[in-house]
Order: C-alpha cells, then structure tokens, then sequence
C-alpha cells in the first residue's frame, strides 16, 4: 500500500494489532480447552472496537493477540496480565476491515493482498483472501497470455474480475463489520447471550455469512431478538454515521 497509495488512492478502515507467540500456565475459562480450540474475547472493557485471541500452539502455548483502533500495547499487556502469561517477542500492524478501492489496477500496475483491501473484513483476516488475489493475477495473465492478447488486457481482466466478485462482497462484509466492531456496543453482550450455546458446523470457519445464517436457523427467535437489540442500539446513534456507511456501501 505505501508503494501504490498515490496510484490507486483509497481509504481503509484499519484496526491496529499486536500478538505473541508465549506460554502461559494459567487455568482460566479463557484458556482454550484443547489444541483445537481457538478462544476470541469480545470484550469491550479490553477492545473497545475489536476483539482479542488465545490460540493454542503446543501444549502451554500460545498465540495471544489483541487488536483494537488505540492504545493496543497497553490493552496488549493487560491481556498478558489476565492470563499470566510471559512478554515474548511482539508483532503486528494495521489490519484492514473495510473499504474497497475502486480498481486494482492503474496503468501497468496491479494489487494484490493487503494493498487492494482483499481481506475478510469481520476478522481482518487477509491470508486467503491475498492468495485469492495473487491467484486471479496469475491466472488473468496466464488466460490473456494464452489467447495472444497483451499484458494490458491481462491487467483489465483481473481489474473486472475484482469488480465483479471481490469488491461489493467486502464493501457489504466491510460494512457488517463497521457495524458489530465500531458501533454497537452494548447490545454485543446481549448477542452473546442470546446466541450461546449454539453450535454450528460450517465447511469454511472463515465464512461469516454461512455461519450467521446457519446459527439463525438453529434459533430463529432468539437470533430475531438479538437483530433487534443492535437495530435498538443503533437508533440511538447520530443518523449522519449511517447515512455515511450506507453512501459507501453504494458507491
Ligand atoms: C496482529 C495481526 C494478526 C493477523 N492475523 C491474521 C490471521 O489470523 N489470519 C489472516 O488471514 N490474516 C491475519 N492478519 C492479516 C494478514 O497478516 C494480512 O492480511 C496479510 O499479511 C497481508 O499480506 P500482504 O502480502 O498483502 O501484505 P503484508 O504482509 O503487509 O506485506 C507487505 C510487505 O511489503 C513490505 N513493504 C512495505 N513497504 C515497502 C517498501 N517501501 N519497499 C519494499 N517493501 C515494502 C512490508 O515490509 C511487507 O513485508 C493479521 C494481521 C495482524 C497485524
């Protein structure tokens, strides 16, 4: 993104966040309960706008992660603290949640990963989904290459296959994930609890909608009720935001 900003300028909404790979001993029902669970905190008082994660490595090992839009290091160690676990070696960065450029592709440049908002935007989470980009590159090129056409209509392939698959997907995705992390606050714990202890098989955990549908199924009132707990927090928000993120989402 800092090589193509001026290129292909547009404006994600980023979260800031910090991990660690530690031990940690603590016997808390925050710890994950076996190696293949993987333990997300929604907890505003730690993130105020986005969550944090224990993921197991080994046994006594962990990931341990947090992110949030400010003060990230303090909620860092705090999040250490609870569970006692040591401060290894930290990294991390900005990670994207929303907003979408209008193209991938100026002249003889294209962008992949990060830099052209290719990510899930509920959970940041851009590995795939930069694999996915790196692969309708190659394969654009590869199909034009074939076809005897030239580089510049291998570029404007992979630009409308952006277009039409990936950009009003995250536009809309990125949207639902302004909405859960940024603005509703207090109908989250009531969620929660209306949701809990529902389980859900899903093919793709990193299928949101998927998985928000099929949680839907299994308590249609209860998911009804938690619907309308955000559409009552949200009321109470200045009208302005919304009107802003439903002008975004169009555009
Ligand atoms: C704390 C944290 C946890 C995450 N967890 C997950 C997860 O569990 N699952 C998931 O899918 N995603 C996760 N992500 C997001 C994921 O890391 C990114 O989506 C992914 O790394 C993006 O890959 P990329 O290649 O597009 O960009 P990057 O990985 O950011 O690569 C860009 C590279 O460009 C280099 N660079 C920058 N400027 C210059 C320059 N001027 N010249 C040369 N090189 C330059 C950088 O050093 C960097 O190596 C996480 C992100 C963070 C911060």
């Amino acid at each position: 993104m800092a090589l193509t900003r001026n290129l292909i300028p547009w404006k994600p909404t980023h979260v800031y966040g910090i991990q660690t790979d530690t031990k940690s001993f603590a016997v808390s029902e925050l710890m994950p309960r076996s190696d293949d669970e993987i333990v997300v905190i929604f907890d505003r008082k730690l993130s105020e706008h986005y969550f944090a994660w224990i993921v197991p490595r080994n046994s006594h090992e962990f990931r341990i992660g947090i992110a949030d839009d400010a003060n990230v290091w303090v909620k860092f160690t705090e999040l250490l603290k609870i569970i006692n676990a040591e401060q290894s070696k930290p990294f991390g960065g900005k990670i994207i949640i929303g907003g979408s450029p209008s193209h991938v592709v100026a002249g003889n440049v294209a962008i992949i990963g990060d830099a052209g908002g290719f990510v899930k935007p509920m959970t940041g989470g851009g590995i795939i989904m930069g694999m996915l980009s790196a692969k309708l590159l190659a394969e654009s090129i590869s199909n034009a290459v074939k076809e005897g056409l030239s580089i510049t209509d291998a570029l404007s392939l992979y630009d409308a296959l952006f277009r039409k698959y990936i950009r009003g997907m995250v536009k809309a995705l990125g949207s639902a994930s302004y909405i859960l992390h940024m603005m509703i606050n207090r109908s989250l714990g009531n969620i929660m609890q209306l949701m809990s202890k529902v389980n859900v098989v899903v093919e793709d955990y990193d299928n949101h909608i998927d998985a928000i549908m099929k949680a839907a199924s299994r308590r249609p009132w209860q998911f009804i009720k938690a619907l309308l707990a955000v559409v009552n927090e949200l009321s109470l928000i200045e009208p302005g935001r919304i009107n802003r993120l439903i002008k975004d989402t169009l555009e």
